[in-house]
């Protein structure tokens, strides 16, 4: 038995903070600690900052927020999905202090802290067609 939930919304950085509010309200009912939920917060502003920036480098485009929450289990996935410029190589990109934005003061460490405050994070990306991030806990 699980519930879902989905949101569509524009790509801009005051949904960053709409996007880990409604993720944390919708990860409640698996009544988390207060530190778990912080942990969901940080790992979703990362990734749909990184969307907001990097996928549509301040271009219009659509964000995707979905979460599933698992009660029995306390299990909780959440996916930002964008249709950006995508990631050539992942692997490089997740790599901490890798950044391609330097002079912007980025500091390459957003997926760093999406691996270190959730169990499990998947990116699936491609060139032109957009990024995925899906995170477990
Ligand atoms: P920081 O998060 O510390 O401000 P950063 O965003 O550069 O810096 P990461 O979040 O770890 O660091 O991302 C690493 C790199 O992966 C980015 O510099 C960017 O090139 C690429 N990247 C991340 N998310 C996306 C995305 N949604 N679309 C396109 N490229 C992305
Ligand atoms: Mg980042």
């Amino acid at each position: 038995e699980c519930e879902t939930m989905e949101l569509i919304m524009e790509s801009r950085s005051e949904n960053e903070e709409f996007a880990r509010v409604v993720a944390a309200v919708f990860a409640s009912r698996l009544d988390p600690t207060l530190e778990e939920l912080d942990d969901i917060k940080t790992a979703v502003s990362e990734a749909v900052t990184n969307a907001v920036i990097h996928g549509y480098r301040g271009q219009e485009g659509k964000i995707y927020l979905s979460a599933t929450a698992w009660e029995k289990e306390r299990l909780f996935s959440v996916t930002v999905r964008d249709e950006g410029v995508g990631i050539r190589d992942v692997e490089q990109a997740m790599e901490p202090m890798f950044t391609t934005c330097p002079e912007d003061g980025r500091s390459g460490m957003g997926f760093s802290f999406m691996e270190a405050f959730m169990d499990r994070v998947e990116v699936v990306s491609a060139p032109g067609k957009g990024t995925s991030v899906t995170m477990k806990k």
